[in-house]
């Protein structure tokens, strides 16, 4: 069966699986392994940190397959395939474009890592293709963006995007953990490069740590070296959850964008609520690109309140079914204040350039019945004092 020809949901179950010829079992097995005969008929060295055991390779060919690319390397955790992309590809004297927008663990990473390293950045405040343009230097290796971003969703034209880079010889990398390959495949859309943090959507449990790197087998080549020189690959045994929890991601996303939706509408339309950030709401600045490149809107909302700041607390406080947590992307509703969590390393001048106020509230949308969510936020809603 070709499986690159089948529908995602199909994909999700039945790419990559590795059928054990003895047992005929429907799952791919555990070869948890870590020593292999040698040599062998393949002359080649079988260890897990090569990312070359068959539940690995299972795995990697069924996100392969999923984001459009050739080759995937599975990670031990999303700043690991961050990480490991980024300094397989750069050095000392080169520069780097950011979206001013990023996950926090890859802002300290860029400020602590890249700094120390001697590579040099710029952070373009715009979500504007010509303006990445704008950025690119004689130096200039890569760009990386996410889109949608946290926590603000800002939507980038990644066709756009990926056009220009092309232009300058430079190479495009995507964070594509909010989205997923189920609403947005960046490589079908020009971009060179997808990171991942499996630990959210993809693995879909709050149960796993993971990562995972989707491109081209030439462009995959450094990156590879990288990841065994690094170390930072997925153990055998958190690859068998990985591929366990990707069986139900076309499913599950279909639930989050639904619920997410429905909740942006809802919140929208409420007088305590002063503002919702989510590309599906047609008042979104992000709505039209995002409707042309993403096939739904995703799972993360974000929103403010029409109150005095510690309000704000005291609504989190209500909710009973929606829990305060750090994390996302999981069958159950968490919310946060990015402030706070993801975003709190920053100083309050860095989150006030990015837009991300104290009581910015983000909820990452899970699959429990919508009525509930309402109702939930509903009666919660009640413990906010509007401003006068
Ligand atoms: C969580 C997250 C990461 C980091 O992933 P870990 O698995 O925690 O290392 C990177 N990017 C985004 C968008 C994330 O939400």
């Amino acid at each position: 069966m070709k499986k690159k020809a089948l529908k995602a949901n199909t994909q999700c179950i039945h790419a990559g699986t590795y059928t054990d010829p003895k047992s005929l079992g429907i799952n791919t097995p555990i070869f948890n392994s870590t020593a292999h005969v040698f040599p062998n008929v393949q002359g080649k060295i079988v260890y897990p940190r090569h990312l070359n055991t068959l539940t690995q390779t299972a795995v990697a060919e069924k996100l392969a397959i999923l984001e459009g690319g050739q080759n995937c390397l599975v990670m031990s955790s999303g700043m690991a395939a961050i990480s490991t992309t980024l300094l397989a590809y750069l050095k000392q004297g080169d520069h780097v474009i950011f979206h001013n927008v990023l996950y926090g663990g890859t802002q300290d990473f860029i400020n602590d890592e890249l700094t120390r390293h001697g590579i040099q950045f710029d952070m373009v405040h715009s979500n504007k293709a010509r303006d990445f343009a704008r950025a690119i230097k004689k130096n200039t290796v890569l760009i990386y963006v996410e889109s949608p971003a946290n926590p603000l969703l800002d939507i980038i034209d990644l066709k756009a995007l990926a056009q220009i880079a092309r232009q300058h010889r430079v190479l495009t990398v995507i964070d594509n953990t909010f989205a997923t390959p189920i609403n947005q495949r960046p490589l079908e859309l020009g971009i060179d490069i997808v990171v991942h943090s499996g630990t959210k959507y993809l693995n879909g449990h709050s149960d796993l740590l993971c990562g995972a790197i989707i491109t081209s087998s030439r462009l995959m080549k450094p990156i590879h070296r990288c990841a065994l020189n690094y170390g930072g690959t997925l153990d055998t045994l958190s690859c068998y959850l990985l591929e366990r929890g990707l069986k139900t991601l076309g499913l599950r996303m279909a639930q989050h964008n639904q619920n997410a939706q429905a909740l942006a509408k809802f919140l929208n339309g409420h007088p305590r609520v002063k503002k919702v950030l989510y590309p599906g709401l047609a008042s979104h600045p992000g709505h039209k690109i995002a409707r042309q490149q993403m096939s739904g809107f995703g799972g993360m909302l974000s929103f403010e309140l029409n109150c005095e700041p510690s309000s704000v607390k005291a609504f989190i406080k209500r909710l009973r079914i929606i829990t305060p947590a750090i994390s996302l992307g999981s069958v159950e509703s968490l919310i946060c204040l990015p402030s706070e969590t993801s975003h709190g390393k920053l100083t309050p001048k860095q989150r006030q350039k990015q837009g991300i106020s104290d009581s910015l509230i983000r909820l990452s949308v899970g699959i429990e019945d919508i009525r509930d969510l309402v109702n939930d936020i509903s009666q919660a809603l009640t413990a906010v004092k509007t401003k006068a």
